[in-house]
This record gives structure tokens, sequence and C-alpha cells, in this order.
């Protein structure tokens, strides 16, 4: 199946519009690399970082995290990499820490939360990346940001290393951008402040859906209960889109439903430019993506949110009918 989509995995994602979408991979192994090429992903979006440390029985030192991180800036070249710092705690727990009893893990003490109260890997983990770029452009975001003064205290961190690290005469990246992921829906609603301060926005759908209905990701019972093309999370996705526009912040979608088609062309209808998503779906993305007319789609989006419907899903898969 993946062969209908070689012929355009070297064309861009434009739609009939003449709207360019940017689609990157998500990866956090080595072994995602090769996807770079094959994929035709312009970067990627997501760098799971803490696959790294979740493979191995003890904690990973820094001369080892800076070689893994170099070896996935040099696989991806001139393409951006977005290394996200560590997300764990929730369902990811490492074994070689102390395992926090938590009645509601998803809710709990997990990523940037631990990396602020705890601060001693995530700066082991800030410098193994500037030593990995060596002088070289450096994206980087911190998961599960909900409030602003959150996302102030880790790019201090941020800062911090980098001066420890020109101290040191180590070279200091000649890019740097600091971006948060968007899942909780507080952030939605940060002050202004926040996002013209903020590099660029990811929104972590993932996590961001399942705040947002109060349904747990992991739960079987609730999880599909409710439609990523509600018409209450889209609307809510174009405010986020909105407030973006109006700050020049970069925003892209980086949960598992920007590489799902439909969906996808639903992100795209509403301003979303950026959609990041493992390296098969890019594809059958940019398949119908080529397919679309935006400006068409959204009126379809807003017809049938204006028209009562609960979801949109019916009214888009008319509309997308031969497309797909
Ligand atoms: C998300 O929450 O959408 C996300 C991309 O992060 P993760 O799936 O790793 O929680
Ligand atoms: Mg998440």
């Amino acid at each position: 199946a993946q062969d209908r989509y070689v012929s355009i995995r070297d064309k861009p994602a434009e739609t009939l519009c003449g709207t360019r979408i940017h689609l990157t991979m998500n990866a956090g192994l080595m072994a995602d690399l090769p996807s770079l090429e094959s994929s035709g992903a312009e970067g990627v979006g997501l760098f799971r970082t803490e696959l790294q440390f979740l493979v191995r029985s003890r904690m990973p030192r820094r001369a080892e995290l800076s070689e893994i991180y170099a070896q996935v800036m040099n696989a991806a070249g001139d393409k951006r990499v977005i290394f996200r710092t560590l997300d764990i705690g929730s369902d990811k727990v490492l074994p070689y820490m102390t395992a926090t009893d938590e009645p509601n893990p998803a809710m709990g003490w997990r990523a940037i939360r631990v990396g602020l109260d705890k601060p001693g890997v995530m700066r082991m983990q800030l410098q193994a990346l500037i030593r990995a770029a060596a002088g070289r452009p450096l994206s980087v975001m911190f998961p599960f940001v909900a409030q602003r003064e959150e996302f102030r205290s880790a790019r201090a961190e941020m800062e911090k290393a980098l001066e420890r690290e020109r101290i040191l005469g180590h070279p200091i990246p000649s890019k740097l951008e600091v971006g948060a992921m968007l899942e909780t829906p507080s952030l939605a609603f940060a002050p202004h402040r926040f996002y013209q301060e903020v590099d660029f926005l990811s929104i972590g759908g993932n996590d961001l859906k399942q705040f947002f209905f109060a349904a747990d990701r992991e739960n079987e019972r609730v999880r599909r209960r409710y439609d990523t093309l509600n018409v209450s999370f889209l609307s809510f996705l174009e405010n986020i889109v909105a407030r973006c526009d109006a700050t020049r912040t970069p925003l892209s979608f980086c949960g598992e439903d920007a590489g799902r088609p439909v969906e996808a062309a639903c992100f795209a209808a509403i301003g979303l430019r950026g959609l990041s998503m493992r390296p098969a779906s890019i594809g059958p993305v940019k398949s119908i993506l080529r397919r679309i007319d935006l400006v068409d789609l959204r009126t379809v989006i807003h017809e049938a949110r204006d028209e009562g419907h609960q979801s949109v899903r019916q009214m888009v898969m008319k509309y997308l009918k031969g497309k797909l």
C-alpha cells in the first residue's frame, strides 16, 4: 500500500488552494531515523526523548545521550528536529527511579513537573542536547506545560545550561528555539505574554483531548467515546490557532490524530500548518491534502457546526468522498 505514495514522496503537501502544510514525523528510537528519508518527512516534529531512558536498565549518562542526539541530528541533516525533554510519569515509569504511587498518574507528577522539581536530569539532558548540537541550530520543547510560569522556569534552565556551556568553552547552538507542548486546556487560555514569549507551540492532541473531554486515553471504555471531530474540540483548536495567528507563534499538532487523513484534513482546514505523525502516515495524509480545497472544507466544517451536528465527521466524509 505504501507504493501508492512513493510518487508523491518528494512532492510538497500542498492543497488545491495552494496552501503548504508541513508534514514532519514523530520519532524516539534510532530505528526510526531511516524513515526520515523514506517517508518524505520534512523533519522530526516530535522526538520523544524518554524512549532512550525507557529502553535502559539504568539512567543513561550525559555523554551517551549526547552521542545519540548527535546521531539524530546527523541523520536529519538540514531538516529540523524538535527534541521533547523527558516526559515520564503517567504511563511511562522509569524502572530505575523510585516509583511514586499516585492515584491518577496522568494528572500527577509527570513531565515538566518532575523536571522542575528535580532539575538534575533535565539539566543533564539540556546539556547533552547543547553538546550534541555542537554549534548547529537546536529546537527543544517542554512537555505538559500547564501555565506560563512553568515554561519560564524551564526556559531559565535552558539559559543557565547555555551559560555553563559557554563558560566551559563548548560551542553554543547557532539558533535556539524553545517551545512548549500545548496538552492541557489551561495553556490555551494562558496570558497573551506566554504566546509572545514561546518560540513555538505543538499541540499534544493525545493528552489535550483526554483532558478536554475528561476521558482517559488509556481506558478502552471511554477513549473512543468522543470524536476528535466533535464541534467543541474543533472550536477549541480553532481558538488556539487564532491566538497563535495573533502573536505569529508557529503552531503544529503532534498527537496521533495528525496522522489520520480525515482529521489531518480538518486540522489544515481550521488553520493548522504543521502536522507531525508516525512516518507511515505521511503518505496517506499528503495524498488527501493534495486533493482538497481548504476553503471548501472549512465551509463544510462550519456548516456542520451551524446545523447543530455533534461531530462534523459525517459531512466532512461526504465532502471527502472519492478523495480518500
Ligand atoms: C500527545 O500527548 O499528544 C503527545 C504527542 O505526547 P505523548 O503521546 O507522548 O503523551
Ligand atoms: Mg502527551
